[in-house]
């Protein structure tokens, strides 16, 4: 045979093969969307799940905009706003405690179902970062800006620079520092990004995340929050994903991204949060940040359905539809307490 008829008899064999492949592939998403349809009601849209506790006043806020007819980035961006602008949520935008240098740097992304994104990291100065990554979305051909780069395309768009350290918070920084150990505490205000999932009317899916990050870490430190496929994702045939807790360890394991696929295959929002945190848990078994170990994970499915999970207890979400209003969840953990 000679050389060209064997590599047109390979090629062809190559696209038997690989044609099998699309077939099969194919046929597999079929029956995982049908196996989904199936085991699911139809949940009325739209349907808004947030991280925490304060994304109860966040979800009540963008159910508003949703309801009276804005669009949906809009809804998302004015919704975790509320607690950005709170200076009593420490985790988040204005209030939120600062690195190691007192200084106040957050991180934020917003992500829609075209999976169009836009970021900012280590942004200084602005209250409300999620409002700048909408703009990085819809106004540059790029998806993150960080630092003074972020900053000064912020002001450029009419943004305000303000202090976000407030006293509160100095007070906090001015203690920690009397010792300076980076001793990360779980679940408590330190660090409790707010990640906001949006199923809408249309049946379209979108995203948000915005934090100040991890209370006391070193200056120019970036969590997940702010990358996509870490902290936020989503793919409008499958379903979103967020993510909260230890940073390094959602970077580490592409955390979010993760969570769709799982979907994508055919596990509930429960089941493919809870497969990603326990690959989480597992590879950290012998790592330094085992000790303080926290991640939670929100995520709904393109028919509606919610669920979270975490590697310790503590973590909950809010979840606001038509049929049940705006409510708390509890998310069950790999770890539990002795009582539970
Ligand atoms: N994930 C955030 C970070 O590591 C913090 C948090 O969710 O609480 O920056």
């Amino acid at each position: 045979m000679t050389n060209r008829r064997k590599f047109i008899k390979k090629a062809a064999l190559g696209s038997v093969a690989i044609s099998s492949l699309y077939t099969h592939a194919s046929n597999t998403n079929e029956d995982v969307s049908t196996k989904n349809l199936l085991k699911t009601n139809v949940i009325k849209k739209p349907i808004i799940i947030s991280t925490w506790r304060h994304g109860l006043a966040a979800n009540e806020e963008a159910w508003q905009q949703l309801k009276n007819k804005k669009p949906t980035l809009d809804a998302i961006v004015s919704g975790v706003g509320i607690p950005e602008g709170d200076p009593e949520v420490r985790s988040v935008g204005y209030g939120g405690l600062p690195d190691r240098e007192g200084k106040v740097t957050l991180d934020a992304c917003i992500m829609d179902y075209n999976s169009d994104c836009g970021s900012v990291s280590f942004l200084q100065g602005i209250k409300h970062p999620i409002a700048v990554a909408k703009k990085v979305l819809e106004e540059t051909p790029h998806v993150m800006l960080t630092g003074k780069g972020a900053l000064q395309f912020a002001l450029e768009k009419g943004f305000e620079e303000e202090n976000l350290l407030t006293e509160k918070s100095e007070k906090r920084w001015k203690k920690w520092l009397e010792d300076s150990k980076y001793k990360p505490v779980i679940n408590i205000e330190n660090h409790d990004t707010i990640s906001m999932l949006v199923l809408d009317e249309e049946g379209n899916l979108y995203g948000g995340c915005t934090t100040s990050g991890a209370a006391w870490k070193m200056h120019g430190r970036v969590g997940d929050s702010p990358i996509i496929g870490a902290g936020l994702f989503l793919d409008n045939e499958v379903g979103a994903a967020a993510a909260t807790g230890l940073g390094e360890a959602v970077i580490r394991t592409a955390g979010s991204a993760m969570v769709v696929e799982l979907m994508r295959q055919g596990k509930s929002p429960t089941e493919a949060c809870k497969e990603i945190v326990e690959r989480i848990y597992k590879k950290h078994l012998n790592h330094k940040d085992m000790a303080y170990l926290q991640v939670g994970f929100i995520a709904v499915n393109k028919q509606g359905e919610h669920g979270g999970y975490s590697i310790r207890p503590g973590f909950n979400y809010a979840v606001y539809d038509e049929e049940k209003g705006n409510r708390m969840e509890k998310a069950a953990s790999k770890i539990v307490r002795k009582k539970d």
